[in-house]
């Protein structure tokens, strides 16, 4: 497939995006280029391509054939102008804010992220200079009230782990309109297939390829997507992109490379110079999982479905946080933002409290009680002790993390088998 079809479905586009048969050999499936570096023509040929003059392969660190096989797919899949691969989602995370931040700069980050994710932002980047701002970002008022003159972003998730909350994207992105600066949404949780952030006024998509995009926990990775809609040469806050640049012998990037300004920014310094690339071996892996995306969420949004709903009818469950459940209040938004299904991440409360959830993990079978999510297997763990245990207790609350809590991530499995477990393990929990 060639970038000039780009009206192919997204089931077409998750088997074909972003790769042509390998002209030399045939090779139909993406190769994995376990190179290091690439030989060059000529010395001209090198000098092209260290201006940017021309597009290649120099060195893997920077760029690689395999890797950008699965940028190309992702930014299809995402909507994109451009996206760049991380070693991590957390990498991913770090790269995305680069280009947009410097020391004394702030950030509005939702009260509602994955734990790792308030840690990184609020001990890692604060080292940084990089200040961030948890706000609740339900309170549209309080957002805007964050925003100041050196706020460079507003980061939220779109579906936000643990507790299955829907982020009012079209909102945020009004705010950060109003502020002149790009909103960055991390879509890990509901993946392309299930939410497209870009459709509701979002710049910069965020992805751990760690999740569901892999599929099967055997990799991870990041990913950056640019949607190519953030005028960045307008209102000076992104001096970085908009004026000649030491790092790179005073290109300016916005002058140089237009709307792509920020993807290239991301290859020529942050992948150049922070190092977080990710290996081919990992972006061949992540390629595969992707084939199956579809199919994988719609399976797994049905089995949490069934799973949420016999939970809440369950005598000894106290709550159970879902968007997909018509009783959550994120339900209207989930419909908006995520039509074919809210995820299969999701939370429950017992009526025994934190004991009973503690002895829920420990007697469950076929779930596995580990700290990951997207897996094609049923996975369960206590985020107040493991995931979230850095938080404060204010923070967990905020974050749908409070003691009580069990965060289960839905697989592919029979769902029947799935309520047995749970179910008996409830009953051993007493
Ligand atoms: C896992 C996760 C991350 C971090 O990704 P890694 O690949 O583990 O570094 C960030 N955001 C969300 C929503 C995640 O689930």
């Amino acid at each position: 497939m060639t970038d000039d079809a780009p009206n192919y479905g997204f089931d077409t586009q998750q088997v074909h995006a972003g790769y042509t048969p390998d002209p030399t050999t045939g090779a139909r499936q993406v190769p994995i280029y376990q190179t290091t570096a690439y030989q060059f023509q000529d010395a001209d040929h090198a000098a092209r391509l260290f201006n940017l003059e021309e597009l290649g392969f120099i060195y893997t660190r920077i760029g690689n054939p395999t890797v950008a096989a699965l940028q190309n797919r992702v930014c299809a899949l995402e909507g994109g102008i451009g996206a760049v691969a991380a070693s991590s989602g957390h990498a991913a995370q770090m790269m995305a804010l680069f280009p947009l931040m410097s020391p004394g700069d702030n950030f509005i980050a939702s009260t509602r992220l994955y734990g790792g994710s308030v840690n990184q932002f609020n001990f890692a980047f604060k080292r940084f200079g990089w200040e961030v701002r948890f706000v609740d970002t339900d309170d549209l008022d309080a957002v805007r009230a964050a925003c100041d003159g050196r706020t460079r972003a507003i980061f939220t998730e779109s579906i936000a782990n643990p507790g299955g909350y829907v982020t009012d994207m079209e909102a945020i992105a009004g705010v950060a309109k109003e502020a002149g600066v790009p909103y960055i949404v991390d879509n890990t949780s509901a993946s392309p297939y299930l939410c497209r952030p870009f459709e509701h006024g979002a710049n910069i998509v965020v992805h751990s390829t760690t999740k569901y995009m892999s599929g099967n926990a055997t990799t991870m990775g990041g990913m950056i997507v640019d949607s190519g809609t953030f005028d960045w040469a307008t209102g000076g806050k992104f001096p970085a992109l908009t004026t000649p640049c030491d790092a790179y012998h005073g290109l300016n990037f916005h002058e140089a490379t237009g709307a792509m300004c920020y993807t290239f920014y991301e290859i020529a310094i942050c992948l150049r110079d922070l190092g977080a690339c990710q290996a081919p071996m990992n972006a061949f892996q992540t390629l595969m999982g992707l084939e199956t995306l579809s199919l994988r969420m719609d399976k797994h949004v049905a089995n949490a479905k069934i799973v949420a709903e016999h939970l809440q009818n369950h005598p000894a469950v106290e709550y159970v946080s879902y968007a997909g459940l018509a009783s959550s209040p994120s339900a209207a938004k989930a419909a908006k933002y995520c039509p074919k299904g809210a995820g299969a991440i999701f939370t429950f409360g017992l009526k025994g409290g934190y004991e009973a959830g503690k002895a829920v993990v420990n007697n469950v079978k076929l779930f596995s009680h580990l700290a990951n999510l997207g897996d094609a297997r049923s996975l369960i763990i206590h985020s107040a002790s493991t995931t979230h245990r850095q938080l404060s207790d204010e923070q967990r609350k905020a974050a749908g993390a409070s003691d009580e809590v069990v965060r289960l991530s839905i697989g592919i499995e029979d769902p029947k088998d799935l309520i047995a477990d749970l179910d008996q393990a409830i009953a051993a929990a007493g």
